[in-house]
């Protein structure tokens, strides 16, 4: 049965939406994935790849035609310093996109169509405290989201439901918090803290410096991939229409996620802060109370065994090459 049904994964070339078809492909379904540019890290396992431009219209209904689901994970973002630095290219390119994409989608007949949305539409007054209550998804409003990216994925979120409401479109939202895993961008600026800090460890001696954007006591929580791929799958199944949190529920601090890599790598390092760098938020956890109601399911894996492949990944990465030496001390605790 699966077999026939036909997908769409936009964004096929980057971290999640790559993972993603392995997931499908794994589950027996027929994969295009679209992208401006071909997966990084290993070769797609899409039945077809098409290389589109999805600010374009005319690509959008040629990524959309013929499919059964669509999951549009394609957009223009990364880390923290990217998405401060680059607004409004941001905000055109994502806007752009979503617009055509749900549109293209309900012409060419999708029956279900899933978006990509983030954290970063919660509002900055609830995110002021490392501290703070895990965010709610009513939490959203009144809004105050992460400008630039954030305000485009709250807009997108909103025409989901009206496309759902106007043109009974199954439209499904989640609201990523914080994925992360092999096969994601770790160095030429979009990447996230995790890969970020992955790379540094890795790329340190034990006893070095490494640099620690902020004071370190900015929090948040972190998803591995594995369960982010399992999270939307079974969103797109269920009947839940209103967007919902994908996310682990354990805050951790930014000093503490180095320090666990750091273990890992078998390094001890000091901690230097750069109070010039943007760091976001103050403090960021998701409440999981709705994604365990609606799913039946909450994320697994552990926050050490995420970072434990990831750092295996990154650091075979680096090793592969030639910009670290693979160390002995670090083959022993079992690195690949
Ligand atoms: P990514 O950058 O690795 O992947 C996004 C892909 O979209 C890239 O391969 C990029 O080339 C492609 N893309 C960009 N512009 C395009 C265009 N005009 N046409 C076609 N393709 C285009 O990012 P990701 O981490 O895989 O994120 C996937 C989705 O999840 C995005 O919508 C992102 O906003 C959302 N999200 C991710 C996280 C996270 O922690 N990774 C958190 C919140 C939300």
């Amino acid at each position: 049965m699966s077999q026939q049904i036909k997908v769409l994964v936009t964004g096929a070339g980057g971290f999640i939406g790559h993972n993603f078809v392995n997931f499908l492909k794994k589950r027996g379904y027929w994969v295009r994935g679209v992208d401006l540019k071909y997966p990084e890290y290993e070769q797609t396992a899409a039945d077809e790849f098409e290389i589109l431009d999805l600010r374009r219209w005319p690509d959008c209904l040629q990524a959309a035609i013929d499919m059964d689901e669509i999951y549009n994970m394609a957009a223009n973002m990364g880390g923290i310093g990217f998405i401060h630095s680059h607004k409004a290219e941001i905000m055109h390119d994502n806007a752009l996109i979503n617009i055509h994409m749900l549109e293209a989608s309900r012409l060419c007949g999708a029956r279900r169509y899933l978006y990509t949305s983030s954290a970063c539409v919660y509002p900055a007054y609830r995110q002021e405290t490392p501290d703070l209550e895990p965010l709610k998804e009513e939490d959203a409003y009144p809004a105050d989201s992460e400008d630039g990216y954030g305000w485009e994925k709250l807009f997108s979120e909103r025409q989901c439901r009206h496309y759902l409401e106007d043109y009974r479109l199954e439209t499904r939202v989640v609201r990523f918090h914080n994925i992360f895993g092999p096969l994601g961008t770790y160095d030429g600026g979009r990447e996230k803290s995790p890969a970020a800090i992955c790379r540094k460890v890795a790329m340190a001696n034990n006893g070095d410096e490494i640099e620690v954007w902020g004071d370190g006591l900015q929090t948040r929580s972190y998803c591995y991939i594995n369960d982010c791929v399992e999270g939307i799958y079974r969103l797109m199944k269920s009947d839940y229409r209103e967007p919902l949190n994908l996310g682990q529920d354990r805050m951790i601090a930014i000093n503490e996620l180095v320090d666990i890599v750091s273990e890992i790598a078998g390094k001890k390092l000091i901690k230097r802060y750069d109070l010039t760098k943007p760091q976001g938020v103050r403090g960021r956890n998701s409440d999981n109370t709705r994604l365990r109601q609606t799913l039946g399911w909450e994320p697994q894996i552990s926050l050490e065994e995420g970072l434990r492949q990831t750092y295996q990944w990154i650091y075979g990465e680096l090793v592969k090459n030639g910009k670290v030496r693979r160390s002995e001390m670090y083959m022993v605790s079992g690195a690949p």
